[in-house]
């Protein structure tokens, strides 16, 4: 998508660790312009799935979701981060890799919004080594939720994880996918 790719180019800047940082207009202040386009750009990638929930991480996926779910008229359910009780088995867990922070976290999802008569489309900011993704894809597993697409913005493809989930017959679209940055320079797949 030639608009993100540009915003990556103006304002994207590379940190040690092999980490872009979008804050200006993606995670943190966020450019409800662009994610409208970015939405859009979503829909008409997946329109043809039958999907009826979006399901992301938070925080920074929620917005992206919702821009997308708009277009969808779906809900928009959110894995959240927070520890969370389990006391009455009431939530899907899984354990998460943090590619940013360098630790584990668990994510939780509340059963009652995530069942097998579910067709999700799986939408983040960011997909690197692929940790994320897949925890949210073991979460679809637990609930038996059929994963009809995985929505990303931004895919650092040199990381591998974009490439091992297509390889396992995903459908995941990425709309900027960065094969090579340095701290002046980021180059895309064609
Ligand atoms: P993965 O789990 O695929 O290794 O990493 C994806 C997750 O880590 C995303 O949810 C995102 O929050 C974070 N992340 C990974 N790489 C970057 C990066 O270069 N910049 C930012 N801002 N977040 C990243």
């Amino acid at each position: 998508m030639r608009l993100l790719e540009e915003r990556i180019l103006e304002q994207g800047q590379v940190r040690p660790g092999n980490v872009l940082k979008v804050d200006c207009f993606l995670n943190h202040q966020i450019d409800v312009e662009l994610l409208d386009e970015i939405g859009k750009e979503f829909y008409r990638l997946f329109q043809d799935q039958p999907i009826n929930k979006i399901v992301t991480i938070e925080a920074s996926g929620i917005a992206i979701a919702c821009m997308a779910a708009q277009h969808f008229h779906v809900p928009v359910v959110f894995a959240k981060k927070a520890k969370s009780l389990n006391i009455d088995g009431d939530v899907y867990t899984s354990n998460v890799h943090s590619f940013t922070y360098g630790k584990d976290y668990t994510i939780t999802l509340a059963k009652k919004f995530l069942s097998e008569e579910d067709h999700v489309l799986l939408i983040d900011d960011f997909l690197a080594n692929g940790k994320a993704l897949h925890g949210l894809i073991d979460v679809c597993r637990q609930a038996r939720a059929t994963v009809e697409g995985i929505g990303i913005c931004i895919e650092k493809g040199f990381q591998g994880g974009g490439d091992a989930l297509r390889e396992a017959g995903y459908h995941l679209e990425s709309l900027a996918i960065i094969d090579r940055m340095f701290e002046n320079s980021i180059e895309f797949r064609k």
